[in-house]
């Protein structure tokens, strides 16, 4: 698999990461951005941004970030799509392991953001890694021939369960609000011939054993009676607002309520590593701040990286 090296990686494309690659990129140093979907952030489900200094009251969140990326991709950020499932904090190139891909930096932005939840259903925190998955690009063909469950109704949900089409013998769809009639890829996937939608459907449960899952209870609205399932595989699409921190292990300093510790310059406690935007669980999520807390870690960096004694500011051009 293919190994990139990069000044500077940054996971996490919202409004946070696309700033911080802005001022890298323009300082000239190597960006990386991986992003495991443009479409599940905060900005990027915002309906309506009025409050972001300087664009139309009218703009939607993904408008603005559309902008914040393409910007930062013409001063020279390297765009990717990839959800980052680990990392390696130890020496001075920090490594970032993808399904796509393993990335190494000398600095490593973190900025996934508080769209996280706790597991919250029956049996998931006990068959995490064990069947239970949040990623099916990472973790789909594991489960070639074999039946899963996809649960929830989001954008990443639906392009999940695309993914997992190509795998399984049969996705069970599992939502417990219809998709709506004119989302073209919800009533796509629903079409699928290997596909089966459990509308107006709770998971009660996941069931399983010493070698992991074995299948699902789901309760139908329609029906008194709850199912069970037999399935191998059950990938989770919830939302939620916890700081987005699984893939780091215990390598760095959290705070009690979950957001990363960081200090002035938006430095982790792991030498070389930064942690921006709602990813601090801050008391003001927004999209300002998260532009913010990008700019202050890019300068922060750029000392660190070309060991500067003072903060360059971006204005000064020779
Ligand atoms: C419904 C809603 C309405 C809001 N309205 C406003 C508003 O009107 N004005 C305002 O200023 N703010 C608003 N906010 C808050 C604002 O959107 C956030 O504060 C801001 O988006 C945080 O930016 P971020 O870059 O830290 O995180 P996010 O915008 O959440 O971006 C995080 C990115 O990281 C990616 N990611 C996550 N995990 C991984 C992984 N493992 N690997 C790779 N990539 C990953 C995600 O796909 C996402 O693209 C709103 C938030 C919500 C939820």
């Amino acid at each position: 698999m293919e190994t990139i090296e990069a000044d500077i990686v940054i996971i996490g494309g919202g409004p946070a990461g696309c700033t911080c690659a802005l001022y890298t990129s323009r300082a000239d140093l190597k960006t990386v951005i991986l992003d495991k979907n443009p479409s599940v952030g905060a900005l990027a489900v915002t309906h309506q941004i009025a409050n972001y200094p300087g664009v139309d009251s009218e703009m939607s969140g993904d408008a603005l970030l559309t902008l914040m990326r393409d910007q930062a991709v013409r001063y020279g950020a390297d765009y990717r799509r990839a959800q980052v499932f680990g990392v390696d904090l130890a020496g001075d190139l920090k490594t970032v392991y993808t399904p796509e891909g393993t990335f190494k930096a000398k600095a490593l932005v973190l900025a996934t953001g508080a769209m996280g939840r706790p597991a919250s259903f029956k049996g998931e925190a006990d068959y995490l890694g064990r069947g239970v998955s949040y990623c099916a690009t990472c973790d789909g063909a594991f489960y070639r021939g074999r039946e899963v469950a996809v649960v929830g109704v989001n954008k990443e949900a639906v392009e999940e369960a695309q993914v997992l089409t190509k795998f399984a013998s049969k996705v069970h769809w599992i939502t417990s609000n219809d998709p709506k009639q004119e989302d073209f890829h919800a009533q796509e996937l629903i079409r699928r011939d290997n596909v089966k939608h459990w509308s107006k459907t709770r998971l009660m449960l996941i069931n399983g054993n010493d070698s992991g899952v074995t299948g699902i209870t789901v309760k139908p609205r329609s029906k008194d009676e709850e199912e069970t399932l037999a399935l191998e595989g059950v990938f989770v699409y919830m939302s939620g607002s916890k700081p987005i921190t699984d893939f780091l292990g215990d390598q760095i300093a959290l705070k009690e309520d979950g957001g990363v510790v960081v200090d002035d310059f938006m430095s982790t406690t792991s030498e070389g590593v930064w942690a921006i935007g709602d990813i601090r669980n801050t008391p003001f999520k927004q999209a300002v701040v998260a532009a913010s807390d990008g700019c202050i870690a890019a300068m922060a960096i750029d000392r660190y990286l070309n060991s500067r004694k003072s903060i360059r500011v971006d204005w000064v051009h020779q």
